[in-house]
């Protein structure tokens, strides 16, 4: 099957080496890809470079199915143009991108699914923002102001007291009003936070399993919030059923209040989750994988995606196979540039080694985000520019031989920034 894959970070790396060694893709293409990539196949050309343009571009040159890596262009509506055109696409209709890109629809559909999430508000402006989150600091002792739109992560604000609401709201004013057009208000959870992931469409869901994400830039959670500075994965600390409960109480709830609606999920699902005592509360849908998270499960799961998604896609016979139960554990650790997220690097870097994408066995992989190539050089941009993952038999191994990777890296990249403690706490109780 010819795919294309939408995407050009270090996530649609992963979903890129997984599609390559899929037993029914034959042919890889890349819109708009990257250095790291295009390797695994060709780069797309569409002369017009709109999503209606791509959408048509694929429709000409016989795509079997298009997979999308990340949320902008879903909640632009290129899933729909697809369909229109009779491209079967991994990916949810805007529709149900909404999920993501307003809080507002995610929390009531919730509400409608009866899936547990903590209780909320929906305010239209800052001042009953104001009232409704002090009310509720009163009672409760905390609230979350949440921007209902897409705020790159930027619009949520865990509030503990009066001030804390009162910059928060400053902070939505002034910096994203238009992602604050709406706020959600909701109280806080208590518990450890978490992610579930899964592959949707006409199979129902398939499971990939759980992961801890790393926000922040420094040590110890220090630090502004970032794209996530790495993961690990399978998740010890959950109960044994964790994947049925999250299954049974979120996810088949959801598919069916979509379905309710008019609205057939298709594609990748994400759900945030804090795990308290009575078990999974959500706290957000993504509707794509996460990044780095993507990384870790690429190489944790064994099983072939390509044929996952194109029987979710109806192209295949039904195709579910279990993940491969075996001891193995996975730690992800994000490489940035200089001064990110704030500002641009200064300094020039020596070259990155030029094996750096080759995968040295099933167990360890690099996935480039933004690394440029001249010519046969590999050099670092600017942002989150890699992911280091290995898999091993414990947490332990896989985080001392993922540190060797970012280590012998950085002796050639001196300024790269990276976190020390990804999966510490983990590898330390397991
Ligand atoms: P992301 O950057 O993950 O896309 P987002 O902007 O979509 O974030 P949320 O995931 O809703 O926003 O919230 C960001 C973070 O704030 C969560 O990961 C969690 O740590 C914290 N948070 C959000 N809601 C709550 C809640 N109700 N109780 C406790 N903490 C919360």
């Amino acid at each position: 099957m010819k795919v294309l894959l939408v995407g050009s970070g270090a996530r649609e790396h992963a979903l890129a080496w997984k599609l390559s060694q899929s037993k029914v893709v034959t042919e890889l293409l890349f819109w708009p890809g990257s250095a790291a990539i295009n390797r695994l196949g060709k780069a797309f050309q569409a002369e017009d470079e709109t999503w209606q343009g791509l959408a048509k571009a694929a429709a000409s040159e016989k795509i079997d199915f298009v997979v999308v890596g990340p949320e902008q262009p879903l909640a632009e509506g290129f899933a729909d143009l697809c369909r229109q055109e009779k491209i079967p696409v991994f990916g949810p209709q805007q529709r149900a991108a909404a999920l993501e890109s307003s809080k507002e629809f995610a929390k009531e559909t919730m509400k409608a699914a009866g899936i547990p999430t903590a209780g909320y508000q929906v305010v239209g402006d800052f001042d009953e923002c104001e009232a409704v989150a002090l009310n509720m600091l009163a009672r409760t002792g905390g609230a979350v102001i949440k921007a209902s739109g897409l705020a790159a992560g930027k619009g949520v604000f865990v509030c503990q007291s009066e001030d804390d609401v009162r910059n928060g709201i400053h902070r939505l004013k002034t910096s994203m009003a238009q992602a604050a057009e709406r706020i959600v208000v909701e109280e806080v959870l208590k518990g450890r936070e978490c992610s579930f992931f899964c592959f949707v469409g006409e199979q129902g869901a398939n499971p990939l399993g759980f992961a801890v994400d790393f926000k922040r830039l420094k040590d110890g959670d220090e630090g502004p919030n970032t794209g996530g500075m790495g993961c690990y994965t399978p998740v010890p600390w959950l109960p044994e059923d964790a994947s049925e409960q999250v299954m049974s109480k979120v996810v088949q709830p959801l598919i069916a209040e979509l379905k309710q609606q008019d609205v057939e999920y298709s594609g990748c699902l994400y759900v945030g989750l804090m795990w308290g005592e009575a078990g999974p509360s959500v706290v957000e849908f993504n509707v794509r994988l996460g990044d780095p998270e993507a990384q870790a499960l690429a190489i944790h799961d064994s099983r072939d995606w390509g044929q996952m998604i194109a029987s979710q896609l109806g192209l295949l016979e039904r195709y579910e196979p279990q993940m491969e139960q075996v001891a193995r554990q996975t730690v992800a650790i994000v490489m940035a540039s200089e001064g990110y997220p704030y500002e641009k690097p200064k300094q020039e870097v020596q070259a990155l080694p030029s094996d750096l994408f080759s995968h040295k066995g099933i167990d360890q992989a690099v996935f480039g985000a933004s690394v440029q190539a001249d010519g046969e050089v590999l050099k670092p941009g600017a942002g989150r520019v890699l992911t280091v993952v290995q898999a091993g038999s414990t947490f332990k191994k896989a985080r001392s031989q993922a540190y060797h990777e970012v280590r012998t890296l950085a002796e050639q990249w001196p300024y790269a920034q990276f976190r020390n403690d990804i999966a510490l706490r983990v590898a330390d109780d397991s």
